[in-house]
Formats: structure tokens, C-alpha cells, sequence
């Protein structure tokens, strides 16, 4: 069974990125914007590996920080792009937005990110896929 070692933790990244499993780079994990097949289809790696229901909490934080982070830095360009005279009202507008659609937008990918990062700190082992299927 192919694990996600530290030399790899790039490339898994890079797939988890382009919303591909992280493990094998199998595509269709994802089902809809919101939600994640239970399985890789290519290698069966159970995609929710947590022990409890709070698993995705990880992918949640790395949503809010990445995505709220970006958000801020498209208000910042967009200021300094208008200097000096600076469209308050539509920055206001410009601020709300971004900050309600980047998490929207970004979602999936904070998921196979958190994915990613998940098989890095703690490999797929043998025998991964029978134990967690239960709790799914
Ligand atoms: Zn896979």
C-alpha cells in the first residue's frame, strides 16, 4: 500500500490542490462542491478517516485561514490599485463579498488539502481501509 511520506508531501499536496486523492492522484473524489465520495474510486482509500465526526475540522480551520487570508489580499490590491482616490463604498462591498464567496470557492480544496496533510502526519497502513470502513 502506497503511503504519503514526508519526500512526497509536495506532490500530495499538489494533488489534493487540484482536487485529486491525495494518495494516489485518482480522480472523482469529489461528488458535489460540499461533498466527497466516501471512497477513492482508484485506490479505495477511505476519504473521512477520522475516528469521530469531527474529522474535518482541520480542513475547516485551513478553509477559514487560506481563504479569509485571500480575501483580505484582494481588498488590499484593489486599494492599492485605486490610489489615491480610493472607492470606499465599493471596497466596503468588494470586502463582504470576498469574505463570504473565497470560503464558498475554496471549500473542496481545503479538503483534499487537509487530506493531504492528514495521510503526511499519519500514513494509509495495511489494513487502513477495513478498519475505518466501518465508521463510514
Ligand atoms: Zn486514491
Amino acid at each position: 500500500m502506497r503511503t504519503v511520506t514526508r519526500r512526497n508531501l509536495w506532490r500530495s499536496l499538489g494533488r489534493g490542490a487540484l482536487l485529486r486523492c491525495p494518495r494516489c492522484g485518482g480522480r472523482g473524489i469529489i461528488r458535489g462542491w460540499f461533498s466527497m465520495q466516501r471512497r477513492c474510486p482508484t485506490c479505495q482509500l477511505v476519504l473521512n478517516r477520522g475516528e469521530s465526526s469531527d474529522y474535518w475540522l482541520g480542513a475547516y480551520t485551513i478553509n477559514f485561514v487560506v481563504a479569509e487570508f485571500v480575501a483580505v489580499l484582494l481588498i488590499v490590491v484593489l486599494i492599492l490599485f485605486t490610489l489615491p482616490d480610493i472607492p470606499w463604498t465599493v471596497v466596503q462591498y468588494a470586502a463582504i463579498v470576498a469574505a463570504v464567496a473565497m470560503p464558498i470557492l475554496f471549500f473542496p480544496f481545503s479538503r483534499t488539502l487537509w487530506l493531504a496533510l492528514d495521510l503526511w502526519a499519519r500514513p494509509a497502513e495495511r489494513g487502513d481501509r477495513a478498519r475505518r470502513s466501518h465508521l463510514n
